[in-house]
């Protein structure tokens, strides 16, 4: 593929690529997707595993590298007693099928929400899976990630039906859901792309980030405005005990989004500098290394360097600097 097919063949997926790189994939970045001691992990799949992270709060951390791609994008489950709100899309409609199965076993009842914290394939394109027989949860997403995830995926009538009977999320200021006894914040920020919302409850602290946070692996810029990105991040961050639910990666902590926020940083200061310089994005990228105090950083593609470097190009040409 060449051209503008390419291009919005790799855009479809914040993680595009995966499948080439990790037949590559040193031991090192497989390592980036591994529970973390202590994980209470309830659930393993080739495609990834489903931990507990708070009292009825559950995190989907996908592990693509190994070829997998049945959910691609992390994800989540949150349970009330009145209603259950599953995160994401996913990939698959049997990846979004298998997590509603999970939210059914560990809740005793079918999702009746759903979130997309943006309009990336990996995060929309199995909502079919979340209707059926089983039951039917209602989607929640922005007027702007509806129209761009019906837009870019291919067509699929029953995902095509709930984008179209969709809540939307107000992109102005945060909705709250109340699932009865437990109250979820919809926080609608941008970054990543155009319109992004967060999903966060204060009690227990857990905060659902979508692709705004990486951990452990470099993010994709693919529609990324950088000084967005980076102010939203800060503006998520509630320091403490929150746990953080990454885009990709294992759950995060303070510690860990403070690190990805150094290293969204290095890669400000450097393209800033090859800016002024006049020197090119990929020449930029190719000489570029990250301050070993950052520690690894799994890159799903040799683009998405160079295309961070080239999206902060854009929006300083843009600012004029
Ligand atoms: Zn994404």
């Amino acid at each position: 593929m060449t051209g503008r097919r390419a291009f919005l063949h790799e855009a479809l997926s914040c993680a595009g690529h995966l499948a080439l790189a990790s037949a590559a994939m040193p031991l090192l970045a497989r390592r980036a997707w591994a529970a973390p001691r202590g994980a209470r992990v309830v659930a393993v799949e080739p495609f990834g595993r489903l931990e507990m992270v708070a009292d009825g709060v559950w995190a989907l951390v996908s592990t693509p590298l190994a070829g997998d791609m049945t959910t691609v994008a992390n994800g989540g489950i949150v349970a009330g007693r009145s209603g259950v709100l599953v995160i994401e899309g996913l990939m698959t409609v049997a990846g979004a099928r298998w997590l509603g199965e999970q939210a059914r076993a560990l809740t005793g009842r079918w999702p009746t929400h759903v979130v997309c914290t943006h309009y990336h394939s990996d995060h929309v394109n199995g909502l079919a899976g979340y209707a059926g027989d089983a039951g039917h949860a209602v989607v929640h997403l922005t007027a702007a990630s509806r129209d761009l995830a019906a837009r870019n995926t291919p067509p699929d009538a029953i995902r095509a039906s709930a984008l179209a009977t969709a809540i939307v999320v107000d992109p102005a200021a945060p909705t709250t859901l109340d699932l009865g006894g437990r109250m979820v914040r919809l926080v609608p920020r941008s970054g990543h792309t155009a319109s992004d919302v967060s999903i966060e409850l204060d009690d227990p602290a857990v905060t659902f980030c979508g692709d705004l946070v990486w951990n452990n692996m470099f993010p994709n810029y693919v529609d990324a405005r950088p000084g967005t990105l980076a102010a939203s991040v800060r503006a998520m961050r509630r320091g403490g005990s929150v746990r953080y639910v990454p885009g990709h990666g294992p759950v995060a902590t303070d510690g860990d989004v403070a690190r990805y926020l150094d290293m969204l940083g290095e890669v400000e200061v450097a393209a800033r500098a090859a800016f002024t310089r006049g020197i090119a994005s990929a020449d930029a990228a190719a000489t570029f290394r990250f301050s070993p105090s950052l520690g690894d950083w799994a890159m799903f593609s040799p683009a998405f360097l160079p295309r961070a470097f080239e999206a902060w190009r854009r929006e300083l040409q843009a600012r004029g600097g």
